[in-house]
């Protein structure tokens, strides 16, 4: 069965980004896949992504805001802040009044953080206390390799890098669970969502009690032992500490064809991935480009490193204070002439369980980079347009939908934070399935799609 001429004219048609692809171009989608499943096991925490996007945009000319005197048309610079949020940037040859071309992704995931005080000792093992953070379904995170990462500052006022998990050699931590032959009582009693509960998120750490008579909790001793000889730690850095929990396991390719990427992280360093490289890509724009990567999206946009500080504010002042004009009151307006995507993931459909969706305004991994107008914000028919004339232009594989059914639930992403500047903004980014889990599932050919949208918006 073919397609009549009428329906190819009038009909819009949904498929798959794959067989919309050059030879050429899927070649490019694999390539780049490999390089992301490499960007993704470097990259666990928000901190992590901020090292790595630095060290990327180095390589490819990008010099740090603060040691630059004067900016000028077609320098690459980036601004870092606080450890957790980094800017890309490549100015344009219109002034900043114009407006600039923004997108922006997040790079922290949903994942366990440790209590303040974490390590306590019960039924002769040592375990972590955590604390969820952004969307996790409880019961996903038992029985799977776990790894710790993140920062301690110790009594002295040190700094520490604490990562352990990851090595071949390095000991890994999980969150045990209930056997089926026991689970009677849970099984009749929870609702799935309970299977397990907030504070059963405990995860185990050690297991030999320490050589020590007087000693009345040895298991938890022996393990804050190993930590002080290993780290020079004890017990109270543990309290000015940001120890993440995250999966110990690496990306993998999915599927015979390897058309997919399984790995934690994705939601969303996928669209972070291809924004930086996206943004990477760009040379001599028309307007200046900004690509931003915000932390704290998954618990509300919040604190200072999220999307609902000042960053974008600061960051288009610290432009100008480098810029012949120092017209501070331009930062306003060069907001407003802005024109963004917020570059986040949205769901594609699981076959198991597209009952979620509206199938007729579904979201579908492998067709491309997906728009969510209503997101929240609420796009307006001209800047859509703007958009979909420009992908259609340039041959990007697009589709639009909707994360899932009206009734079901839905979320929020950057964009309804930064649209209060009065610019344009749109929600794309990549669709995924399992999203907020362990290990979510991108399609190769999405990334790809992204990473030319994205290029092809900054660049125009
Ligand atoms: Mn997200
Ligand atoms: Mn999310």
């Amino acid at each position: 069965m073919g397609e009549s001429a009428l329906e190819k004219k009038l009909l819009l048609k949904k498929e798959s980004a794959w067989t919309k692809f050059s030879e050429q171009e899927r070649k490019m989608a694999f390539t780049m896949g490999d390089n992301y499943k490499v960007f993704l096991d470097a990259v666990k925490t928000e901190r992590e992504a901020v090292k790595e996007i630095i060290k990327r945009a180095k390589a490819k000319g990008f010099e740090d805001i603060a040691k630059s005197k004067e900016l000028s048309y077609g320098d690459k610079v980036y601004f870092v802040f606080k450890e957790k949020a980094v800017a890309l940037i490549v100015i344009g040859k219109e002034g900043l009044e114009t407006g600039l071309n923004v997108t922006g992704a997040h790079i922290d995931s949903p994942r366990l953080d440790l209590k303040p005080t974490p390590l306590y000792e019960d039924s002769s093992l040592a375990l972590f206390k955590t604390r969820p953070y952004g969307g996790v379904k409880y019961y996903q995170w038992a029985n799977v390799p776990l790894a710790l990462h993140g920062v301690i500052v110790k009594k002295d006022g040190t700094k520490i890098d604490f990562v352990i998990g990851e090595n071949e050699k390095d000991p890994v931590f999980v969150i045990g669970d209930l056997l089926p032959h026991l689970s009677r009582k849970q099984d009749a009693e929870r609702k799935a969502k309970d299977t397990l509960k907030g504070e059963e998120l405990n995860v185990i750490v050690g297991g030999i009690p320490i050589d020590d008579k007087d000693a009345k909790q040895k298991v938890k001793l022996a393990v804050m032992n190993i930590l002080n000889t290993s780290h020079g730690l004890i017990e109270e850095d543990l309290a000015s500490a940001e120890i993440e929990v995250v999966p110990a396991t690496k990306a993998k390719d999915v599927g015979f064809d390897r058309s997919m990427i399984g790995s934690y992280g994705q939601d969303d360093r996928s669209c972070a991935f291809s924004q930086l490289n996206a943004i990477m890509g760009v040379q001599k724009p028309k307007r200046t480009c900004l690509a931003l990567f915000v932390d704290k999206e998954e618990i509300g946009s919040t604190g200072n490193t999220g999307a609902q500080s000042f960053i974008l504010e600061n960051i288009v002042r610290e432009i100008i204070s480098r810029s012949k004009n120092k017209d501070y009151s331009a930062v306003k307006i060069a907001l407003q002439n802005s024109k963004a995507l917020s570059a986040d993931v949205t769901a594609g459909v699981n076959p198991t369980f597209k009952d979620a969706h509206d199938e007729k305004n579904a979201i579908y991994i492998g067709h491309g980079i997906a728009i969510d107008p209503l997101v929240k914000t609420g796009a307006s028919a001209e800047y859509l347009g703007e958009i979909r004339k420009l992908w259609n232009d340039k041959k990007v594989p697009w589709q639009i939908g909707e994360l899932g059914k009206i009734d079901l639930g839905g979320g929020g992403t950057v964009a309804m934070f930064f649209s209060k500047y009065g610019l344009d903004i749109i929600d794309a980014g990549i669709p995924l399935i399992s999203m907020h889990s362990p290990f979510e599932i991108s399609s190769k050919a999405d990334i790809f799609s992204a990473y030319k949208a994205y290029l092809v918006f900054l660049s125009s």
